[in-house]
């Protein structure tokens, strides 16, 4: 493990009892990273998780915690400590659909989106933040990135989604908190990026990749012509958080198989 891209690091990845996060947290793991596997509701499926990490010879544990809650969130960051000593990469990857006509959301759809997917990102993130700059007094002294945050995000930072405007609202609310706290917290040698899937296949949404009809739909918004793979986006998660992405900081990656290159103009519009 010694010789591997993140060797002696510590990851926690928020929603990694499923999905994209799942994956995040198995492909940090192979690469050397010990893993805090955060979870909600499914004990169950975030130890299945941990077995994918034992079996692919990595460390990790599994902690439960609402990251719509402070205090729940305060308690993860505890339990990492206590358990691995330090903290070296946070993956801020929860994010929660309530979709309903504009007309007919609820103020609580509204603000559970918002609670969830994006005040969790700033408390996860801030706290993480705390840590790095503890763990290294002097980072101006430092050659590389002392700490490193993902911001999981979505294509629907720049693209509007009608029926979904909580989670779209989210996601553009993350754009401008990554770049900014990327911006504060660059001369501390804290690197923040995010990264904005297109469509990937996910228990999110199931409802369209186990319909037909609607994936055929789907494929049209896709140049690329295939729906996204949870380990399209963990690959590209290892890599920016290591040492090879050192430079890369304030940048949203968009994995989306090409759906923000506007494909309904490629027939001449
Ligand atoms: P998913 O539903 O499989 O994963 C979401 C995870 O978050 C689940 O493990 C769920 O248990 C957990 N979670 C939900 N509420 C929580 C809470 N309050 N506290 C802690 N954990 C909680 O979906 P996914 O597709 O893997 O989504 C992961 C991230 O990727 C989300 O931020 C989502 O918005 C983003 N994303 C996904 C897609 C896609 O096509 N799948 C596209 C763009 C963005």
């Amino acid at each position: 493990m010694e010789n591997l891209l993140l060797a002696n690091q510590v990851a926690i990845i928020t929603g990694a009892s499923s999905g994209i996060g799942k994956a995040i947290a198995i492909e940090l793991a192979k690469n050397g990273a010990s893993v805090v596997i955060n979870y909600n509701s499914s004990r169950e499926r975030a130890l299945d998780t941990l077995h994918e990490v034992k079996a692919e010879g990595g460390k990790g544990i599994i902690v439960k915690a609402d990251v719509s809650k402070e205090k729940d969130i305060l308690r993860m960051f505890d339990k990492t400590l206590e358990t691995f000593g330090r903290l070296d990469i946070m993956v801020a990857n929860t994010g929660i659909q309530v979709d309903s006509p504009f007309l007919q959301m609820s103020t609580d759809s509204w603000q559970k989106v918002i609670d969830t997917n994006l005040t969790g990102q700033f408390i996860c993130a801030r706290e993480a933040a705390k840590i790095f700059v503890k763990q290294v007094p002097d980072p101006e002294k430092t050659e590389k990135s002392i700490g490193k945050i993902i911001c999981m995000s979505s294509v629907h930072d720049m693209i509007p989604w009608a029926g979904h405007v909580n989670y779209a609202a989210s996601k553009g609310g993350i754009l401008m908190f990554m770049k900014s706290i990327a911006q504060e917290l660059a001369p501390l040698k804290i690197r923040v990026n995010a990264i904005s899937p297109g469509a990937i296949q996910t228990p999110i949404n199931k409802s369209v990749w186990s319909d037909p009809a609607k994936m055929d739909t789907l494929l049209e918004l896709i140049p690329y012509r295939r729906i996204g793979k949870p380990e399209d986006v963990a690959k590209a998660a290892a890599w920016i958080v290591s040492d090879n992405a050192d430079y890369i900081t304030g940048e949203t990656l968009y994995i989306d198989g090409g759906m923000m290159l506007y494909p309904e103009f490629a027939d001449n519009g």
